[in-house]
């Protein structure tokens, strides 16, 4: 049986996406409706492919915006839901939840302001720089 229903409404795979945490994998057990060993689907349409993004699963029909692993055979690592496979998300709204997904990977943010010069941002909990100097900031295009 899949497990699209019972994740959120997105998800990463801690062990091999690792982008939105630094060091500490802990928080992993924090958050489980998040942070997830194995991908909720196992079987889609179209196959898994890392050049490929949008699928439905086999089983429940739940469509995805999946990122694949970067070999074969590869499988889902970071996955937004989608109402349908008309949709088409924006690297901005891809970009919003995957910081959501760094400051629940920090637990936050710690009292000190950024390492970098000018930059008024608490930096996340645990590392010297603040959330868009982490990454995914937004982008005006
Ligand atoms: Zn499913
Ligand atoms: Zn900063």
């Amino acid at each position: 049986m899949c497990e699209c229903q019972s994740v959120g409404n997105f998800f990463v795979c801690p062990t091999s996406f690792s982008d939105v945490f630094s060091h500490n994998y802990n928080m992993k057990y924090k958050f489980p409706h998040y942070f997830i060993e194995d991908p909720p689907c196992e079987e889609a349409k179209p196959e898994f492919d890392y050049g490929e993004f949008y699928y439905v699963c086999a089983e429940c029909q739940q469509a995805w915006y999946f990122e694949c692993y970067p070999e074969t055979p590869t499988c889902p690592i970071f996955g937004i839901k989608i109402p349908d496979m008309s949709q088409v998300l924006s690297q901005n709204r891809i970009n919003s939840i995957k910081q959501f997904l760094v400051v629940l990977a920090h637990e936050g943010f710690s009292e000190n302001k950024c390492i970098h010069n000018g930059c008024m941002d608490y930096s996340l909990n645990g590392i010297k720089v603040c959330l868009n100097h982490f990454g995914y900031k937004f982008s005006p295009h």
